[in-house]
């Protein structure tokens, strides 16, 4: 074939690439950035940029943009571009303060900070201190007339560089430290003094020789570079990743860097460093919130190292510098109109601001706030209704202690800090690891708390499956604090009377002692742990009365209905309760396996002719019948979707293997033995004692000529009625009994038969005919017709593809999400988790598709299936019924697509309805979701 030409105008023009400005400045009172560039100089370096043109006191410095980040990603360096601009910005910096980068008289140090456009606290690395060596740390001791600082320094730069350049494990550091302080018979850092600390140096620096085989960098323009690279590469550190899936970040953000000249909180007692909130993050209380230390660097507040002061005190010890900060942080808030986190440092009374970004919260206070800023007039609703996270919905759905079930001996200690709101109950775990084992990988986890002396981002993946976390150390804007309450989770933390020995596996608590697998209960919204299993209540009524009027806010902007999954009255009434308008899914097996019902539901089964099949249908009915009364009755007229019978029947017999092994024992069998089989096979009709010999072996006959290799696939959902048409006709009839009962009372009802696992338009043909034929019989029996319609799941990628077909006999499509993601990556979802993990690790699977829908595979897979159905069926009525329904994003893809509803479990109601809005509002409003991540 000869090659062809492009035409003329078609040819790509290559031409320079667009000059990309990689290097924005700040300092002097302006900068070359501003708040709104979260994109390339990530929230940090844009609120950095932001503050510096608003006046603040920012130590000055520069941002490298995230676009280098990308480009060292994709070649492992960045291009002379980004070293040059660097070059020409530091020069800038170090005129701008008189100073040299490490070195002269007055050497320049400058910290080098990670900062990605959504905060991801702790999981990247910061360097402060660059630029010392051994003749600038010298410099820098006679400068300040302080010697202690200076190699106070000095020792922390090695050590954060030595760990974060290096990738030297921080324990070693650790580990010399600690030995210093023992030989010195100190009990705080602050109490080593300068001859300690050189000799401390002198070690570390053995360390980083043994571990690297060179020498501590002495080259202060060497430590520059290798520590913007290693920033950089902290992108796609594990903990890092693993954050990002959890919370759902796009991996090819990356992350910007800045280097900032440093400010000295460790330059003795009238300097210092803090972290703060404008607002309190559990709560949302208006308050101004806080923590510092004195004579402290950097990460000493949030790691724990002291016990950090309550910010109140700064009032006491520098009322001016407390003033100005307090006016600062105001500022800002009404800046950004948002809850501000902010880094401040005191160096000799001076303060300065190092960062501000919005606050990370609870849902409580997420709602609380957002209301309280309207009310303030600093935002509108429209903009309030993005201030909460759907899936933070939950949080107001967390339970209390009964206060009444509190003995005195119970208290394990009430002055833990109040991180996390909401009480629960679990096992102890001293580690992250153990906590995933224990925890287990079921869909139903093992309660476990985990107990750490405090948290570190190493333990993001055990915090994932702990339903609480209790620490004893660090504050309220902690480590353990600050992820939990992202999380959703419950958490106490700062437990200080509670003594965590994790090598040991001990927790110390008034004279007792715990260990693993110890059941304990923490209270997270008030700060206190117990022993044992105490009881727990439902949520607190006022703050339900705060999320209504929320919602009363978004939902005008919904336009997506939101049904619930419930196939018990009880829980329609609950849905109900929670907003839904109407069941999505109600899945009929769940009817059959009541105590009173599984007897005839086995003997059905096990039927070997229709005549006992239909014998044992007949019994089941009237029990159908009333459980379907109950359900129109609680949804007063709104939609019933009722899918008939879909698992395989081998799912209600007893195991193949039991049963030979029960088989193979019989004989051998005393009588106490055989009286507790037949209590296991009663509902097979054992009697007594000597039915078991007949009984058991033909039990397993049945079970055999049940067996099926792959049952996910094989004789279940429509399949079942096509080859045993009574079990529709039964179905069917203890439907529209129901319905027509219910009307001849004078209720309403509207009843959608749903068909499972269509994949043909034959199968709906049949399965539709038999629905309609029984729908005629009852209406003609009791002289009543009643509203209804027959529709299908689509589950399986063939139904997607024919749906055009499908929809001339399917009246409405109801996307079974679950089953269609099995059968779209032919993945089981009962066995995913062998692989899955690794996928995650990997970064295969971004996200977990059971969980979250995959937009690009089964999500085209639901545009095209609604697009056919549709063409033949323009107002066919489309939902989704799969565990996807109450996942936030998910509903936006549906959303999206122009869906009818989503239909979700009952307690995700509230999160589909807001996220539901959301969406609504976003098209409506043309803003990009609002939310704080
Ligand atoms: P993170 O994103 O993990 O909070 P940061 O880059 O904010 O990391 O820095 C870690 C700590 O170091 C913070 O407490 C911050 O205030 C402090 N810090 C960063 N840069 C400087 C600086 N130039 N001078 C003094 N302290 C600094
Ligand atoms: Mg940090
Ligand atoms: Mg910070």
């Amino acid at each position: 074939m000869a090659t062809q030409t492009l035409p003329e105008a078609e040819v790509p023009v290559i031409s320079k690439k667009p000059a990309i400005q990689y290097v924005y400045f700040f300092g002097g009172g302006k900068a070359d950035g501003n708040g709104k560039m979260k994109d390339e100089l990530g929230g940090k370096g844009a609120g950095l940029a932001e503050m510096t043109n608003a006046g603040l006191p920012v130590p000055p410095g520069f941002t490298i943009q995230t676009e280098a980040c990308r480009e060292y990603m994709r070649h492992g360096g960045v291009s002379k571009e980004v070293d040059r601009e660097m070059e020409a910005a530091l020069s800038h910096l170090e005129q701008l303060q008189g100073q040299k980068l490490g070195k002269g008289e007055n050497p320049l140090l400058v910290s080098v900070r990670s900062g990605a456009k959504f905060s991801m606290p702790g999981m990247m690395d910061t360097i402060l201190n660059l630029g010392l060596n051994d003749q600038s740390v010298e410099s820098l001791a006679k400068r300040s007339n302080n010697p202690r600082f200076a190699y106070d320094s000095y020792r922390r730069l090695i050590q954060m560089f030595g760990n974060v350049v290096l990738e030297i494990e921080k324990k070693q550091f650790d580990e010399v430290f600690d030995a210093k302080k023992k030989q010195k018979k100190a009990k705080l850092d602050t109490d080593l003094d300068a001859k300690a600390l050189k000799e401390v140096i002198a070690e570390y620096k053995k360390v980083v020789k043994k571990h690297t085989k060179h020498d501590f960098p002495q080259d202060a323009h060497d430590q520059l570079v290798m520590a913007r690279d290693a920033v950089f590469r902290s992108w796609q550190n594990d903990r890092a990743k693993t954050y990002r899936r959890i919370n759902n970040i796009d991996d090819m953000l990356g992350t910007a860097v800045n280097v900032q000249a440093m400010v000295y909180g460790n330059l003795g007692d009238t300097s210092g460093t803090g972290v703060g909130f404008t607002r309190n993050p559990a709560s949302g209380a208006k308050e101004f919130y806080g923590e510092y230390l004195m004579n402290a660097q950097g990460e000493d507040v949030v790691s724990g190292v002291r016990t950090p002061v309550p910010i109140l005190e700064l009032q006491r010890v520098m009322p001016d510098v407390y003033d100005q900060l307090r006016d600062i942080t105001t500022r800002l808030e009404n800046h950004y109109h948002d809850m501000q986190d902010f880094e401040f440092t005191i160096q000799e009374g001076k303060l300065y601001m190092l960062q501000t970004r919005n606050g990370k919260r609870t849902g409580l206070a997420a709602v609380r706030v957002a209301i309280e800023m309207v009310d303030e007039g600093l935002i509108d609703k429209e903009e309030a209704i993005f201030r909460l996270d759907p899936n933070q919905v939950v949080d107001f759905f967390v339970s209390r202690l009964d206060e009444k079930d509190i003995r005195p001996e119970d208290v394990l200690t009430s002055t833990g800090l109040a991180a996390s709101p909401g009480a629960v109950v679990g096992q102890i775990v001293f580690t992250a690891d153990e906590a995933v084992t224990k925890a287990g990988h079921g869909a139903e986890k093992n309660p476990v708390i985990l107990v750490r002396a405090e948290t570190t981002p190493e333990d993001i993946h055990g915090m994932e499956v702990a339903i609480g976390i209790l620490t004893s150390q660090g504050g309220i804007t902690s480590h353990a604090a600050v992820v939990t309450r992202g999380m959703g989770k419950s958490c106490v933390a700062g437990a200080g009377e509670i003594a965590v020995d994790e090598r040991a596996r001990e927790m110390r608590a008034r004279g007792q002692v715990f260990k693993e697998d110890d059941w304990i209960t923490i209270d997270g919204t008030t700060g206190r742990v117990f022993r044992g299993k105490r009881k727990l209540l439902p949520p607190d009524p006022q703050n339900m009365a705060k999320l209504e009027k929320f919602m009363s806010w978004a939902e005008p902007f919904r336009q997506i209905g939101v049904r619930a999954n419930a196939d018990i009255p009880r829980d329609a009434q609950k849905a109900r309760e929670f907003g839904a308008e109407g069941i999505g899914l109600c899945r009929t097996e769940h009817m059959f396996f009541a105590a009173d019902r599984i007897g005839h539901m086995r003997a059905m089964i096990l039927a070997n002719n229709e005549k006992d099949r239909r014998l044992a249908l007949k019994k089941l009915l009237p029990m159908q019948r009333s459980d379907f009364i109950g359900l129109f009755e609680a949804m007063e007229g709104l939609p019933v979707t009722i899918r008939l019978l879909d698992p395989p029947l081998h799912e209600f017999l007893p195991k193949r293997e039991k049963l030979m092994v029960d088989i193979a024992s019989l004989s051998s069998a005393s009588a106490k033995q055989k009286k507790t089989l037949v209590e296991d096979y009663r509902d097979y009709g054992a009697k007594a004692g000597g039915d078991l010999k007949k009984l058991l072996p033909q039990l397993l006959a049945r079970v055999e000529e049940l067996h099926e290799f792959n049952p996910m696939l094989g004789h279940r959902g429509c399949r079942l009625g096509i080859t045993y048409p009574e079990i529709t006709e039964m179905q069917s009839r203890a439907i529209f009994e129901a319905a027509v009962a219910v009307e001849k009372k004078g209720g309403k009802t509207h009843a959608e038969v749903m068909i499972p696992l269509i994949a043909t338009v034959k199968e709906m043909e049949n399965q539709g005919a038999i629905v309609r034929r029984v729908a005629e019989e009852v209406f003609r029996e009791k002289g009543k017709k009643v509203k209804y319609h027959v529709g299908t799941m689509i589950e399986l990628p063939r139904a997607c593809l024919v749906a055009d077909e499908i929809a001339k006999e399917a009246e409405f499509f109801s996307f079974g999400t679950n089953d269609l993601t099995q059968t779209t990556f032919g993945f089981s979802r009962d066995d995913i988790n062998k692989v899955l993990p690794t996928y995650l690790r990997e970064g295969i699977l971004k996200q977990d598709p059971f969980a979250s829908i995959d937009r690009d595979g089964v999500g085209e897979l639901v545009s095209i299936g609604m697009e056919r159905g549709r063409k033949t069926r323009p107002d066919l009525e489309v939902g989704i019924c799969g565990e996807h329904g109450g996942d936030p994003s998910s509903v936006e893809f549906c959303h999206k697509v122009g869906m009818t509803y989503v239909s979700c479990s009952p307690f995700r109601v509230k999160t589909a309805l807001l996220a539901a809005a959301q969406a609504g509002a976003t098209d409506k409003l043309k803003v990009e979701g609002g939310r704080t991540k």
